[in-house]
């Protein structure tokens, strides 16, 4: 069968099912196809559960820690995984059936289950089925990447979609690769109660971070009781008879890790390489990204990639931000480019981290005078007060133009708080302006225009 729309969607990811929305407001016919779960990595598999599960691994460390509030237990809290994980999927379905529901009520647009590839430039395959439309819009996300490390198929190992399938907690879990996605599950993991050791090919966790950063990240960590292996620079996995060996023999240290449970958490990848975009003549790089101009426009007319597939983001805010550049675009008459976004992210460890912009090491690299400042979370009265005092705000300026370059904060609060950082970025406002403000009292917040009142120049 054969069937001809105005648009085609491939991928029900962040920027899909809003951007049919759009189209289809705007009177055009629009075909969506999803092959696996409505509402992609960050309902299914990624932000939602995971961000569900660090909630219920905090109650369990506020829990623990109740007596220092003078909370009195009459026994130290016991984890439920089989309940916390029927939060975790209680929280994903209704987003996921959200997202479902709305594309299947919306006028105008056709929901087709299926895996998508191209025939022409013009048309996809679904099964027998081939949709042709003039626009098609690629937001087909990305998957974990798995590694050709030595011994792999040997082992059961986990990723960040089968971890979420666990209704037990770990005796050991090893967690290879310490940066976003390793960390959060390997605290997480630690709060339910497990055994933990992260393992790290690089020198320090998360690299692209900050020094100081990557440090006090290791130390909030590690006063969890989470083992740190750094520079482990040749893993190798074996059978064992309580589950798995990781071999991180390199230079020193032991030579090997058993764990019961490994979770591979080494990046991601995307799925481009099954849509047959040789077909359409619609290219990638090297990694298999697809390039795409500052519009999000591919090489090829009349076709865009959003989202994770495209390479310019790799989280759900730039996803659904492509869709709104490419809505107004399209849509709206407006001439919006990825290039003019500023990025704002967080880790969602406890404490999490709240980042804007460059770090000091890039903004060192631009060869521009700085003036950076520093604030301990110790000397922030919120978080005495709340008993959280890990972590540090840290902001970095142009000492010229005085504009903010980036910042850090690490602490309690700290992926609210950068917000009103990264809203005095958006501006484009001098650093003056933010600190002459009058914050709320008591917040992580209100110390925000104090660093700002003492900056140093950064050598
Ligand atoms: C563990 C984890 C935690 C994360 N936490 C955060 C977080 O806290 N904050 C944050 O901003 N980001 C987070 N992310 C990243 C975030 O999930 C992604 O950046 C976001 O989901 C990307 O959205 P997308 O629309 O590009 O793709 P996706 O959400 O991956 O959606 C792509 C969709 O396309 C479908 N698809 C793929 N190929 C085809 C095909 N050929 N035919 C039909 N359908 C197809 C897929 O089934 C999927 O539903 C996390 C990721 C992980 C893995």
């Amino acid at each position: 069968m054969s069937r001809i729309f105005d648009a085609i969607v491939i991928g029900a990811g962040q920027a899909g099912p809003p951007l049919a929305g759009r189209l289809t407001a705007a009177g055009m016919s629009v075909a969506v196809i999803e092959r696996k779960l409505f509402g992609g990595t960050c309902v299914n598999t990624g932000c939602m559960p995971t961000k569900t599960l660090v909630a219920s691994a905090y109650a369990a460390h506020l829990a623990r820690r109740g007596s220092e509030f003078g909370v009195l237990l009459d026994a130290p809290p016991r984890i439920d995984m089989v309940r916390v994980k029927a939060r975790a999927d209680a929280v994903s379905a209704s987003a996921r059936a959200g997202v479902e529901g709305g594309l299947r009520a919306m006028k105008g647009c056709t929901v087709i289950q299926g895996h998508a590839s191209f025939v022409t430039h013009e048309t996809i395959a679904v099964g027998d089925e081939r949709l042709t439309a003039p626009r098609i819009f690629i937001n087909v996300g990305g998957r974990a990447v798995v590694p050709e490390l030595p011994g792999i198929r040997s082992v059961a190992y986990l990723t960040n979609t089968t971890v979420l399938a666990l209704d037990r907690v770990p005796e050991h879990l090893v967690v290879i690769g310490g940066s976003y996605v390793g960390l959060e599950f390997a605290q997480m993991f630690r709060r339910f109660g497990a055994a933990v050791t992260v393992v790290e090919m690089g020198s320090r966790l998360i690299h692209r971070e900050d020094e100081d950063v990557s440090q006090a990240i290791r130390e909030i960590l590690e006063a969890e009781g989470i083992a740190v292996r750094t520079g482990a620079e040749c893993i190798t996995l074996a059978p064992h008879a309580k589950g798995v060996t990781v071999g991180v023999a390199c230079r020193e240290g032991d030579p090997a890790i058993v764990g019961s449970d490994v979770l591979l958490a080494v990046g991601r990848r995307p799925n481009t390489d099954d849509l047959g975009l040789d077909r359409a003549g619609v290219t990638t790089d090297s990694r298999g990204y697809i390039q795409v101009d500052d519009g999000l426009l591919t090489n090829v007319p009349g076709i865009w990639a959003l989202g994770d597939c495209n390479g310019r983001g790799a989280f759900t805010h730039t996803a659904y931000n492509d869709f709104q550049i490419v809505a107004a675009n399209l849509l709206d008459g407006e001439s919006r480019r990825v290039s003019d976004r500023v990025l704002g992210y967080a880790l969602y460890i406890d404490p999490p981290l709240g980042r804007v912009g460059m770090t000091d090491a890039e903004a060192r690299a631009g060869g521009r005078k700085l003036l950076a400042g520093k604030r301990p979370m110790t000397r922030v009265a919120r978080a005495i007060e709340k008993g959280e005092t890990q972590g540090f705000i840290k902001i970095t300026v142009d000492a010229e133009s005085k504009q903010i370059l980036g910042a850090a904060i690490l602490g309690t609060g700290g992926d609210e708080a950068i917000h009103g950082i990264l809203d005095i970025v958006n501006t484009g406002v001098p650093y003056t302006v933010l600190q002459h403000a009058m914050p709320i009292h008591p917040t992580v917040s209100e110390l925000i225009p104090t660093v700002l009142g003492e900056l140093q120049p950064l050598d």
